[in-house]
This record gives C-alpha cells, sequence and structure tokens, in this order.
C-alpha cells in the first residue's frame, strides 16, 4: 500500500500496568470504526497506532476522517512508507509531498529513528534529504528556525514512513476503559456536549430520553435521535431508552403544587433512569446540568433530584459558561440540530414561579399523592430500545 496512518497514542502511554490493557481497548475501538470503510489492518508497536489499507477498494479519506474523532489519540499522520534507505526515502517524499513543497516558501526536514540499526542519526537523515530536497525545490529555502512547512521522516522497526505536518487527535481515553454511564439525553444543547465529555474520559455511553406524547412531537423524538446518531462519531454505538414520561407528566400536574412541578418530574427522570443504568450495566448517571442556569439547576434544586439515586450523577458542565458550551457543541457537531425549535418535555408543564430553594422534606410533602412506585413501573414497562451508530441515516 502506498498510504498508511499512524496515530500516536495519547494519556494512554502514561498509564503503567494498565498500558497493555487500554491500547488493546483502543485497537479494538479503531478495528470496529474502520470497518464501515472496508478493510485495514491495525496494529500497535512502540505508542502508535498504525492503520493500514489492505486492498485498492478500502476507503481511505473516510477512514481517515472517521480516525479524527476516535478518543485516545493525541495526533494523526497520513504517511507513504518506503524501504529504509536514503534513495527510497527521498523519492517517498518527492512523490507524496513534493506538491506541497512547491507551494512552500521554505522547509526543514525533522527525522526520528526508532530502529537504531539504521546506519545514520536523525540529524544526518535530515541532512543529506534536506540537501537533496533543496536541490529539487529551488524556490522553496530552507529554513531550520521557522520553516513554513516541514517534512518529517521517520525510521522504524518495519520501513520509513514520510509524511508532512500531523493533525491533532481527539484527544482523550479510548472509549470503554472508563467503564460504561447512562445520559440523561434532552433535545437541548447541554446534554449531548455532557455525553461528548464524559465518552472523552473514556466512559462509554447509553442514554435515556423522556418523551412526553402528544404534548412533544415525533419531530422532538427524531431531534434526539439525530443528536445521539451525531455523538456517536465519538462515542461509538448508542442504545437510545425512549421512555414514555406523559403518564407522570400528568399525573403530577393533577396532583401536585405548581411551584414543585419540574423538580417533582426531574426526580421521576433521575429514578427511573437509575433502574434503566443498572439493567444495562451503567455506573453512573450523566447529565447536562449547569449551575444556575435555570430554576431547577440551583444546588437546593440539585440536591432534591439527586436524592432519589444512590449512583454517581456526573455533571460535566456544571461549572462552565454557556458560551463555552456552545463552542464545544459548534465543534462536535451537535450544535444546529439542537437549536432547531421543537419543545422538550421540561417545557411542557413548567411553572411560573419555580420554587429556586426547595427543601427535601419540602418535595416530599409535594409528591405524596403520587403512586410513585407504581408510576415508574409503568414508565419502565414502556421503554423503547433504539441503537444508533455514525453511519446510520441521518433522522432529521
Ligand atoms: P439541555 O440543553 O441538555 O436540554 P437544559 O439547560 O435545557 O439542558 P434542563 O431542561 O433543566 O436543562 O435539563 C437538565 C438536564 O436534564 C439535561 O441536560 C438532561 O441531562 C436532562 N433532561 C432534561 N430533559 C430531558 C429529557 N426530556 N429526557 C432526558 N433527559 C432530560
Ligand atoms: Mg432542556
Amino acid at each position: 500500500m502506498n498510504e498508511i496512518f499512524l496515530l500516536k497514542l495519547g494519556e494512554v502511554v502514561l498509564k503503567g500496568t494498565n498500558k497493555r490493557q487500554f491500547e488493546n481497548k483502543l485497537r479494538q475501538n479503531i478495528r470496529r470504526r474502520m470497518k464501515a470503510y472496508g478493510e485495514f489492518d491495525v496494529y500497535i508497536m512502540q505508542s502508535t497506532v498504525y492503520v493500514e489499507p489492505m486492498n485498492e477498494q478500502a476507503d481511505v479519506d473516510g477512514a481517515w476522517e472517521a480516525c479524527r474523532s476516535i478518543f485516545g489519540l493525541v495526533s494523526l499522520c497520513r504517511c507513504r512508507p518506503c524501504n529504509k534507505d536514503m534513495d527510497s526515502i527521498f523519492n517517498a517524499v518527492e512523490e507524496y509531498l513534493g506538491e506541497d513543497l512547491d507551494c512552500a516558501p521554505s522547509f526543514k526536514v525533522e527525522s526520528k529513528r526508532s530502529d537504531k540499526a539504521f546506519p545514520m542519526n536523525s540529524i544526518q537523515i535530515s541532512q543529506e534529504i534536506g540537501g537533496r530536497l533543496a536541490e529539487a525545490h529551488p524556490e522553496c529555502t530552507v529554513d531550520v528556525r521557522h520553516p513554513a512547512y516541514t517534512v518529517y521522516v521517520e525510521i522504524r522497526d518495519l520501513a520509513a514512513y514520510v509524511h508532512g505536518p500531523a493533525e491533532p487527535g481527539a484527544g482523550g481515553l479510548p472509549t470503554g476503559v472508563g467503564g460504561r454511564a447512562m445520559c440523561l439525553l434532552s433535545g437541548g444543547i447541554d446534554s449531548p456536549v455532557a455525553a461528548y465529555m464524559m465518552a472523552k474520559r473514556g466512559v462509554e455511553i447509553e442514554s435515556v430520553h423522556f418523551f412526553s406524547y402528544p404534548y412533544t412531537s415525533q419531530l422532538a423524538k427524531d431531534k434526539v435521535m439525530e443528536l445521539a446518531r451525531l455523538v456517536t462519531r465519538y462515542s461509538g454505538r448508542m442504545t437510545v431508552n425512549i421512555v414514555n414520561f406523559t403518564p407522570i407528566q400528568e399525573a403530577i400536574r393533577d396532583n401536585c403544587p405548581e411551584e414543585f412541578f419540574t423538580l417533582i418530574m426531574r426526580r421521576f427522570m433521575m429514578e427511573i433512569s437509575q433502574e434503566i443504568a443498572r439493567q444495562d450495566g451503567c455506573r453512573a448517571l450523566v447529565t447536562g446540568e449547569n449551575l444556575g442556569q435555570v430554576a431547577s439547576q440551583t444546588m437546593e434544586a440539585m440536591t432534591v433530584t439527586g436524592a432519589v439515586v444512590d449512583m454517581p450523577i456526573f455533571m460535566p458542565l456544571v461549572g462552565m459558561d454557556k458560551e463555552e458550551i456552545v463552542t464545544i457543541a459548534r465543534k462536535i457537531g451537535t450544535l444546529e440540530t439542537s437549536i432547531l425549535p421543537y419543545e422538550d418535555c421540561c417545557t411542557v408543564f413548567t411553572p411560573k414561579h419555580p420554587k429556586t430553594k426547595p427543601t427535601l422534606g419540602q418535595v416530599i410533602h409535594a409528591e405524596q399523592k403520587l403512586d410513585r412506585e407504581a408510576l415508574i413501573r409503568q414508565a419502565l414497562d414502556t421503554v423503547e430500545k433504539i441503537t444508533v451508530k455514525y453511519n446510520d441515516e441521518p433522522f432529521c
């Protein structure tokens, strides 16, 4: 093959005795992602992942795009492999990077030699290849301090590899090394970003969505499914658990004081999510809550909603400004879908004057007319499970 990807491991390399386990997970994740693009060989040597297309049918551009969103990688290079001798290396640079050099005003060559049996050291390699390139590209001058373009030569065990500047990887830890969590996914801006951030820390993400048909429309559900699909670009496949929330919301509306509507509703969400999480092998919940953003996200309100569960609740956005959250949503490609104007179930029975500093006693008193257990059991009986992955058709 005349092109191969070299992907550099991120924090994974720091993990001492767990390193092997991390590497295996990363390799498995990359293999699974590459499947959609044809046959690729994926192997790890010297803290570098090699992704090699096995035949001409492989969709190399598609695979490259997919590698950008795989967690656990700090940098990505598309390379030309060649024999480990100076003529082959020079020819590979000429063929593979010659056009880039023609466009650049200045360049330098940087070499790395991990095969210590190679007869020249890295400075000698850079000098020789640099000298030959300078002759072949007289318009492009050598500038070792501030070059406009850098040619990289890596002499590794199996071959030599030449490439231009590396691109940043997605960072984080390989999905799956941090356990599995259940994300409460709404149609808003925040929760898809929260799911992305936990996935970035190596957590496998499943999700739950509370749906209040006919108060919210099929379009609102499609929007959430589409957000889930967009998150799977980073997190890998995800099962969305759709819970029919209408009977619970109606029971709250009919039996509880209005100022507690949202809080009581959120306590149901937490408890139901925890139950589904347990069934699906998740050990934590994830929400997009953000301190002070709305009445239900004061410290007192969060205490009251968190009191119904004993799993940890991860809120990766809790201390961020909205602008910071929006910037991430834009970067990961969920913002445009999040701002589509379909209503969320939270907005259906919103109290005019929500309680911002509730106590647990007040809320328990406010829910006393409800048969919580029966309502939760009924909701769990109706859960619809839909598995999504990034290469599925868009939902909207
Ligand atoms: P988002 O932008 O994620 O909707 P938000 O700022 O609108 O968040 P809330 O509506 O108060 O805030 O919801 C807080 C969190 O509760 C959400 O981030 C999400 O994790 C969860 N949540 C809210 N509505 C739903 C829903 N219909 N289904 C599942 N989770 C929900
Ligand atoms: Mg919301």
